[in-house]
């Protein structure tokens, strides 16, 4: 398969109160067209600052990223970010929330309407498109949120902990929910969190972090009896325990 996003020997060195510190040192990795791959780390190593570099809102000290053999040189279109924070305008209706990315890219085409409607209308938010976002559930929000994300067609979608932010409960629905979209609309994903489960639970496949600086100190691919369970049914095999111990022993997780 085509690698649609090549990450090339990044490294990030910030210049802090007490002298320089480095966040990243010599990541390399690449991600194929369909795949989703998240990277796992402990916090604070540097994983929100990779997605950062990828998404072009910081420039690297070193190395670049090529999204379709092009390098990335600031915040690009053709790549969707999604945070922990919903960022749902609250004064707009999730129908106007949705528009918000192809106002700003001004691709507000009656096309791109249309398509941004049948996302609602495939992902059950149609009825509530002239809700606000306060009158939506948690998981509901993260949906609307998604679903602007992906309005814009990005070829590419970031996740920075993306579902940290919900309660244990809705996250395991939203995570079923998101995979479910995702993979209905084919969409390439690199994902960070610092959830062992929650990226065994989505992930083709797992780079794990070295704490600061942070390097990738293994690769892990994940694969599963049928392809197409759920983030759901993954967790209930027992392949699943198998992953997260190697993943805990190679983080080293110290309490
Ligand atoms: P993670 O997302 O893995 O928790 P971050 O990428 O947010 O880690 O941060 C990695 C390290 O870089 C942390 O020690 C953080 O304090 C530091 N850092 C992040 N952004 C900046 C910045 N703009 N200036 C200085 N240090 C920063
Ligand atoms: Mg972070």
């Amino acid at each position: 398969m085509e690698e649609i996003l090549k990450v090339e020997q990044i490294a990030q060195t910030y210049q802090a109160e007490n002298g320089e510190l480095t966040a990243l040192e010599n990541i390399s990795f690449s991600v194929k067209k369909g795949e989703f791959v998240s990277i796992v780390g402990p916090s604070g190593c540097g994983k929100s600052t990779l997605l950062s570099i990828v998404a072009g809102m910081i420039r690297p000290t070193y190395g670049r990223v090529l999204l379709q053999d092009e390098p990335i040189e600031g915040i690009s279109p053709h790549i969707g970010y999604m945070l922990q924070r919903d960022n749902l305008l609250e004064w707009r209706s999730i129908y106007q929330n949705v528009l918000l990315g192809l106002e700003i890219q001004k691709k507000l085409t009656e096309e791109n309407k249309e398509y941004a409607a049948s996302l609602l209308k495939a992902y059950d938010l149609w009825d509530f498109r002239d809700k606000y976002p306060s009158q939506l559930s948690g998981g509901m929000r993260q949906r609307t949120a998604l679903i602007r994300t992906l309005a814009v067609r990005p070829d590419v979608l970031l996740l920075d902990e993306a579902f940290s932010a919900l309660d244990y409960q809705t996250r395991l629905a939203v995570t079923d929910d998101v995979y479910r979209i995702l993979k209905r609309e084919q969409k390439t994903t690199l994902m960070v969190t610092h959830d062992i489960s929650e990226s065994i639970s989505m992930s083709d496949r797992i780079l794990v972090l070295s704490r600061r600086p942070a390097h990738i100190s293994r690769v892990l691919e994940i694969q599963f009896d049928k392809p197409d369970f759920t983030p759901l049914q993954r967790r209930e095999q027992h392949q699943f325990q198998e992953y997260f111990n190697i993943i805990w022993k190679e983080l080293d997780v110290h309490v």
